[in-house]
């Protein structure tokens, strides 16, 4: 029985950068950020007439369709953990259910998310790709419009639970990739864990809103220094 519903902006029937393997990405509408370089902006009010209400049995239908050629699920957004108690309902389906018993279950999140959130979602989630905008707390108020705080809690917290797969950097160039930003960003990072893996989403103007449309890309010389300052800080799993 399915007793909740949730607003699904889309679904990308198959992709290999949310998680490992093959997987069925499921886009949640509505985020609690509003970052300046979102390239979904469309994704971020909680209601939007392009989303369209989706009940577990729904979701896991359309799972189906998909399950001779995925590895697992990956949710995303916006901030898919707004609609936790869903999450929670379709991934123990997954998890009990013979017929998707062999899926993995991860969430892509942006790290704003209370622990007792997690508390509810860790038992049936495989594992967590999560977005760090910067360490530093005003930078990243710039950036969101919100605190750092609950983020940088995430990351501590999934880490010690083993469910933190990877944590991604949003690097723009000027905003958040200078040299000292990255060495004091991987320092953090490996001072929750030394064998972190961390992997590199370089800013891309398409889809973005004003003033982020005008901002500049990193050239390859530029990602090629961003790599290289955080190998050197000690980053062994750089993807
Ligand atoms: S967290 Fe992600 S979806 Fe939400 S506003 Fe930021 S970039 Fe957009």
């Amino acid at each position: 029985m399915s007793h909740h519903q949730s607003l699904v902006s889309d679904f990308l029937p198959f992709t290999w950068v949310d998680g490992p393997g093959n997987r069925l990405v499921i886009f949640f509408q509505g985020c609690n950020f509003d970052c300046l370089a979102c390239h979904n902006p469309q994704t971020i009010p909680l209601q939007s007439v392009a989303a369209h209400t989706w009940t577990v049995e729904d979701v896991l239908q359309r799972v189906r369709t998909s399950m001779p050629f995925i590895r697992g699920i990956t949710v995303s957004g916006g901030e898919a953990t707004l609609q936790w108690p869903f999450l929670v309902e379709l991934f123990t389906r997954i998890k009990q259910d013979e017929e998707f018993a062999h899926l993995t279950t991860f969430i892509d999140s942006n790290g704003h998310v209370e622990p007792a959130v997690w508390e509810a979602l860790l038992p049936v989630t495989d594992g967590v790709m999560l977005d760090l905008k910067a360490v530093d707390g005003t930078l990243h108020t710039e950036l969101t419009g919100h605190s750092n705080a609950l983020v940088l809690d995430s990351i501590r917290y999934l880490a010690a639970a083993g469910k933190l797969y990877e944590t991604r950097l949003m690097l723009a160039p000027d905003r958040n990739d200078s040299d000292e930003q990255l060495r004091t960003t991987a320092q953090w990072l490996l001072g929750v864990d030394p064998l972190m893996r961390v992997k590199i989403n370089h800013f891309h103007a398409h889809g973005t809103r004003s003033p982020a449309s005008n901002w500049a890309e990193a050239d390859e010389a530029r990602r090629q220094r961003n790599r290289q300052v955080l190998l050197e800080a000690g980053v062994q799993y750089l993807c």
